[in-house]
């Protein structure tokens, strides 16, 4: 078992309910349990700022899974929710879910670099994964608290349940 946190995001078609069916379809993956989940927090998009604002949330998946199998099904959740791949990057979405970390893992493959390359500066993942993870390492040797420090709480709200 190897310990994975993943990040879901969602701007469309009910982002709320959406995380919620991405965690109940995550607690179903096969080899797999689902260990813990963060609040949902409400965050101002990233790229193309007319679209409506994300909820966010991160999960702890331990899991049996290879990390291009886990991708796998990651992806195919996100197709079974309705996700629309656009040529716009970072467009609206109705589902994203993004391997954070993989174990202690770094990996640089062709579908898959992990730790997640952009996680270090993004707010609506360092704050979900410090309420699960508050002591998380990460495989460079960087601790959480130190990224959380140089990453502002902006543009960030937690949601009530
Ligand atoms: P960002 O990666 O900046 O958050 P995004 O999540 O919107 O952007 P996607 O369109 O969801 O990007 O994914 C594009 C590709 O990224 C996927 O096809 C996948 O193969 C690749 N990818 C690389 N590393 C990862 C990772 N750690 N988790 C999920 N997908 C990844
Ligand atoms: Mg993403
Ligand atoms: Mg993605």
């Amino acid at each position: 078992m190897e310990r994975v946190y993943i990040g879901l995001g969602s701007n469309l078609a009910e982002p709320r309910q959406q995380l919620q069916a991405a965690l109940n379809a995550l607690a179903e993956l096969p080899h797999s349990r689902l260990a813990a989940t963060s609040s949902f927090y409400a965050s101002d998009p990233l790229g193309p700022p007319d679209q409506p604002r994300y909820v966010n949330a991160v999960a702890a998946l331990d899991t049996e899974l290879a990390p291009l199998e886990l991708l796998d099904a990651l992806q195919r959740i996100e197709l079974e929710q309705g996700r629309v791949r656009k040529a716009e990057r970072w467009g609206p979405r109705t589902l994203d879910l993004d391997i954070l970390l993989f174990g202690t893992r770094q990996l640089a493959e062709e579908r898959l670099t992990v730790p997640h390359y952009h996680m270090h500066a993004r707010a609506f993942v360092l704050y979900p994964l410090a309420e699960i993870a508050p002591e998380l390492q990460l495989p460079d040797g960087r601790a959480l608290q130190q990224l959380l420090a140089a990453c502002p709480y902006v543009g960030l709200e937690r949601l009530s349940d």
